[in-house]
Order: C-alpha cells, then structure tokens, then sequence
C-alpha cells in the first residue's frame, strides 16, 4: 500500500482507539430463539431489531423454501430489466394495505428506500426540515438530493411550525422524521406534524423502521399508534426488523410512487430481491394480522424491563417501542458495561458516537416477544449488577 495512504489510515483508525470508539464486528455462530451464540459463547439477546422473533417462524422458513423451490435463489437482474418477478406485485399490493395507503414500492432495504425516496423527490431549490436525530440513512439520502437541508431540533413541532411560516409561497417543502427514533425509542410529533404539513401545503414523509408490527392496535405502526390519517403521507417500511426479513417500502399516494418507479435510481441500479424473501415478506404482513397475541407479549416485555430497571435506578429515555436505552454517558464506561454484561451471557451492545451525540452513550436494549418471563427478569437482575460493579451506579 502506498506510505500516503498507509499512514494516513493507520491514523485514522488509532484516533478512533484514543476515543473508545474502536468497533468489532462479533461472529455469531448460532441462533436459538433470543438465546445465541457468540464466538462459541451462549448469550441472551438484548440486541436484536426481530422484536416478535419472526425471523425464526416456522410459517416464515416454509415460505422461504417453498419460494426458493418454484422460483430459485435469485432474481438475476433489476426490477427495470428482468428481476420483476410476479411475487413483487403480490407483496406491493399487500404492504399498501397494511399500511392504508394508495400504492407502495419495495426496495432491496430500508436504507436503499430511503435514498430512493428523498433523492427522488426532492433537489437542488426544494428544502427539507429534518430532524435532528433522524437515521443515518435519511442523512445520506438528504445529502444526496442536494435539496437545501435545515436540521431540526429534536421532535420540536413548533420548531417546524416557525419555519414554515418563513417559507416563501409555492415553494416545496419536505417534512422529514424517523417515526420511532432509532437510538431513543422516542415517537416523532406526527400529529402536530401531519397538521402543518396540511396548513402550510407541505409534504410529510416518516421512516417507520421501528413501529411498523409493532405499534398500534393492528401492528400498522407509529400513526397508528397516534391516530393520525396516513392519507397523504409517505411512509417508509422495512421488513428487516419486526417482520424478520429484509427489504423496505416506501407506502403512500400513487403519485409519489409513480414517480419513484421511474426516477428512484437505488430501484434500477441494484438487483431486485431474492424470491426467498418477497415471499416471505409478504406471509410476515399477514402474521401481523394473524398474530395480535404476539405483539400484546412484546408489550408486556417492554414494561417488564423498563419497570425493572427504573426501580434499580438506571436512567431510562421513555418511549412506547420495543427500544429500551439505558443512558450511561461517556463511551468508555458504556463499552466497559457492555463488556461486563456479555461476559455475564448478556448481549447489549453500547451505543457510541456517532451513532449518538457525545456524553449521550447508552446501551440499547431490544426486547423481543419470544423472551421469557424468565429471560427479562435476567436482565433487570444483571444490568445494575454490572453498573455497581463498574461504579456506573452508586
Ligand atoms: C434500520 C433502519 C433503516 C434501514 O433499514 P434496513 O432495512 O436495515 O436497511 C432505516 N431507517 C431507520 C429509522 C432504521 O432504524
């Protein structure tokens, strides 16, 4: 390797050291359920986005097989060219109702959606309102569109509302939210926000990676969760987290997905799905409908946990997800609890910047519907068990 360019990484990757910031990619070598192994080591999950541990149903596995019998292992080519196969239509038609919604698109990710969505709609001239926290995906995905970007202070719905009320007349805004905020488990305003998007004739577009199947009376997601009309929003899907799978949708009016069949370049440029997974993506919709006794449990885990941990004196962020974070701080002290914690057989990794702001690291714990009783309580015990160890808590 060139001595340039050498030196020049070697530097890079030991600032990372100096600041604790230095990540490992674990092998996980088996998976039974929320228990997993790790480099050899059984551990409980804490750590995983599968919150009704779909992505081992039975149901789910048999339509993986029986798709990858009838139809093979791959799609061989785009959607644009030859890649479209039949099985797309079905799971677009489906994931628009689950989503009461006019017509929906699927991607190969939710983080391919969203690059597709935004750089698709908006450019150079337009302007976004973005939250401050939003995923690294809708960050990009501003970037890219080269729109005028403001960022927002976090789920502050008069922060929005005074900005709008500065825009000049005809010009198009896009207002842009996590719907579930991923690192905080906290909800985007979106009733707030679906009302100035109507006064001020903008365009409301939330990424609902972590409420879609998991929030609301029928599993629909965060404007469920709200009461808010999905009618004129755009929504983003995934089915990589609660529906077990991989793969994101963009779900709203027929016009922006009209546009996005032909202008959404992450939709041409890459190699539709895999027949497994649209099949499988689509019997996890219908799971959601089928299975309401899943989610009821996830929810009774989350307040177990939280309950627990709160009484042992953690600080916890709030919040109606499957999302627990468990606030620490520094990164060092985080990392170190997450170490502890995994060689108690409890996997929760420590989140760090920049992932999260600085003095903001946590641990961000996931619960999953599948754990037991058993399992939470495992949990609430040995958390603040490692943090008086560590002196995180006194
Ligand atoms: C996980 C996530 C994504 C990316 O979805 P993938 O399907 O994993 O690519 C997008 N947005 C949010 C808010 C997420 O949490």
């Amino acid at each position: 390797m060139p001595g340039v360019w050498e030196e020049h990484i070697r530097g890079r990757l030991e600032a990372q050291a100096k600041a604790d910031l230095t990540r490992r990619l674990l092998s996980v070598t088996q998976v039974r359920g929320p228990e997993i192994e790790v480099e050899g080591r059984t551990v409980l999950l804490f750590s995983s986005n599968d919150y009704l541990g779909y992505s081992q149903h039975p149901a789910l596995k048999q339509a993986a097989r029986e798709a990858a019998e009838v139809w093979g292992t791959g799609a061989g080519a785009s959607r644009l060219i030859s890649g479209n196969l039949a099985l797309y239509q079905d799971l677009e038609t489906e994931a628009a109702r689950f989503k009461h919604a006019e017509a929906a698109l699927v991607f190969a990710t939710g983080f391919m959606a969203n690059l597709g969505l935004i750089a698709s709609l908006v450019g150079p001239g337009d302007l976004v309102l973005s939250d401050a926290l939003n995923h690294a995906s809708l960050i990009d995905a501003c970037r890219l569109s080269r729109a005028e970007i403001r960022i927002m202070p976090h789920a502050d719905p008069e922060a929005y509302a005074v900005e709008l009320k500065k825009v000049e007349p005809g010009r198009r805004v896009l207002l842009l939210t996590d719907a579930v905020f991923s690192m905080d488990g906290d909800l985007a305003p979106l009733a707030e926000l679906a009302e100035s998007a109507r006064k001020y004739e903008a365009l409301l577009a939330v990424d609902d990676a972590h409420g879609t199947g998991v929030l609301g009376p029928t599993g629909r997601g965060s404007l469920e969760h709200l009461g808010v009309d999905p009618a004129g929003i755009v929504q983003v899907g995934t089915f990589s987290k609660a529906l077990g799978s991989l793969g994101g949708f963009v779900a709203g009016p027929a016009l922006v997905i009209e546009l996005l069949r032909n202008r959404a370049r992450t939709l041409f440029y890459s190699t539709a799905l895999p027949p497994s997974v649209l099949a499988v993506n689509r019997r996890a919709l219908a799971l959601i409908d089928e299975e309401p006794q899943v989610r009821a449990r996830l929810q009774k885990n989350v307040r177990l946990l939280r309950a627990g941990l709160s009484e042992a004196g953690l600080d916890l962020l709030p919040g109606p997800a499957a999302i627990v974070p468990v606030m620490i701080g520094e990164p060092g002290p985080a990392a170190a609890l997450a170490r502890e914690l995994l060689q108690d057989g409890l996997f929760c990794p420590a989140i760090r910047p920049p992932t999260v702001p600085p003095g903001q690291s946590r641990l961000r714990l996931s619960v999953m519907a599948v754990h037991t009783t058993e399992q939470i309580r495992r949990a609430v015990d040995l958390i603040p068990a490692a943090a008086l160890r560590l002196g995180i808590l006194k």
